[in-house]
């Protein structure tokens, strides 16, 4: 949920989070201006709780725990749409793999256990995605 009240400072939006994020994805996510094309042309935002331009601003603005909690970043394909939309190159697969990325380090949770898919599942369950479901979901 987005909180309805934020602290905007130097600090936040220069802080460590963003760094972190910038450094991990390779992207800058202070280079985006909130113009939301991103979102109108991403083909999941129907199960989003945020819009992908909402994470971004999240993360703008150095609210990691925000970022971090809402669905968008698991439920994004990594389909590259929304980086061909964006007229400022930002590549929002990327960042939303480096939130995924911090969002799974040491002290947090896999989404999903291997050994927890049921059996019926895991044969029907094409290899790659099975493999590319691990990589996404576990740390
Ligand atoms: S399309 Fe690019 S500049 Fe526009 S909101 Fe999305 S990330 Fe930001
Ligand atoms: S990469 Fe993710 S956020 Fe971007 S359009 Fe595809 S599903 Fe949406």
């Amino acid at each position: 949920m987005c909180p309805t009240r934020v602290s905007l400072s130097r600090e936040n939006v220069k802080g460590d989070f963003v760094q972190l994020v910038n450094e991990i994805s390779g992207q800058n996510v202070l280079n985006c201006y909130q113009c939301g094309r991103c979102s109108s042309g991403c083909p999941l935002t129907f199960a989003m709780r945020l819009l992908p331009n909402q994470v971004i601003r999240l993360v703008q603005l150095g609210l990691q725990e925000e970022a971090l909690e809402t669905n968008t970043i698991w439920v994004c394909a990594s389909c590259l749409t929304c980086h061909a939309r964006c007229p400022r190159g930002v590549d929002l697969a990327k960042v939303m793999e480096a939130l995924r990325a911090i969002g799974l380090r040491p002290g947090t949770h896999d989404r999903i256990k291997p050994e927890d898919l049921p059996p019926e599942t895991l044969a029907k369950l094409p290899q790659q995605a099975l493999v590319s479901g691990l990589r996404k979901f576990t740390k």
